[in-house]
This record gives structure tokens, sequence and C-alpha cells, in this order.
């Protein structure tokens, strides 16, 4: 099952810190939009996740976004907090992150995708050959069956990933 597995996991983007990334010894971020810097298809920016992402930038780290979403929804988000975008990558096609990975200049092992789905985002990190960093969704996709009905199965795996793997918590 360890394809599912990310390297490490935490509830909330906040809770990353730079010294986690260090360990996994990495200098790129590619972060996923819905749900990990935001609520499903939102627009608003926490002061939280706007906080974390000064912090990250200044301690060094690069970052882009690569998202399953429309540019129409993923890019007013990513102009907001002035990242550059890869939408519609079609994960778990590894293509978007490996286009994420070159924009940062960074080859696929120095660079760690966030993300909060198992079947999106830490499969398709897998299949880049780029590190994995799981979080905890915000909020559940009530008006999204298919990602809910996902959900259920997500539960299971990262409730045996947490008996497991506790090093990685
Ligand atoms: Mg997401």
């Amino acid at each position: 099952m360890s394809i599912f597995y990310p390297a490490m996991l935490r509830e909330r983007i906040q809770y990353v810190t730079p010294d986690d990334l260090r360990s996994l010894g990495v200098e790129g971020i590619l972060l996923d939009v819905d749900n990990t810097l935001t609520k499903f298809h939102s627009q608003e920016l926490s002061d939280e996740v706007a906080n974390w992402l000064k912090m990250m930038q200044d301690e060094g780290f690069k970052m882009t976004v690569v998202s399953n979403g429309f540019a129409k929804r993923v890019l007013p988000f990513t102009d907001k907090i002035g990242l550059d975008a890869v939408s519609l990558s079609c994960k778990p096609s590894p293509i978007g992150f490996w286009r994420g990975a070159k924009r940062l200049g960074l080859p696929r092992k120095k660079c760690v995708a966030i993300g909060d789905q198992i079947f999106t985002d830490v499969l398709g990190s897998k299949l880049a050959g780029v590190k994995m960093l799981l979080l905890m969704p915000i909020e559940l996709e009530y008006n999204r069956p298919t990602i809910l009905f996902r959900r259920r199965f997500e539960k299971g795996i990262v409730r045996r990933f947490r008996e497991k793997h506790p090093e990685r918590l």
C-alpha cells in the first residue's frame, strides 16, 4: 500500500515547518489549492496561510501551484498569493508535477508535493518521483459525491498509515 502513503502527514499546512521540509531534503514546494491552501472552490486567503507562505519564502523555499482546477478557479487565487500555477494538471498524472518542478528549476527529488487527496496528490507525486506531504482536508466536499466517495477509502488508508508510521506524523 506504500504507493498511497505520504512521506509525512500534517493536519493543516500552517503546521508544516521549514525543518519538516529540510528533513525531507527538498528545496521546492508544489502546492495543491482546494482543501490545502483554502476551502474547496474558495478564493479566501486566511492569515494563517498567508503567513505560512511568506515564512516559507523567507526560509528560501521555492513554490508553485499544481492544481486540477480550471484556470478560472485557480488563477485568481494564485494571483492573490503571487505564485505561478499549473492548472488542469490532471493529477494523478505526473505531468503537472514535472512541469512544476521544471518551473522551479529543481530536480524532482528536491521537490515536495503538498496536498489533501490520496488518489490524486499522493498517487501523482509517487508517479512523478517527487516527495509527498499529505494534509487533512480543510472541510469535506459535501456537494461533490465523487470526491466524498473517495474520502471513505482515504480514511481507511490514513488510519492504517497512522498505525504503521507514527514517525511520519
Ligand atoms: Mg485538494
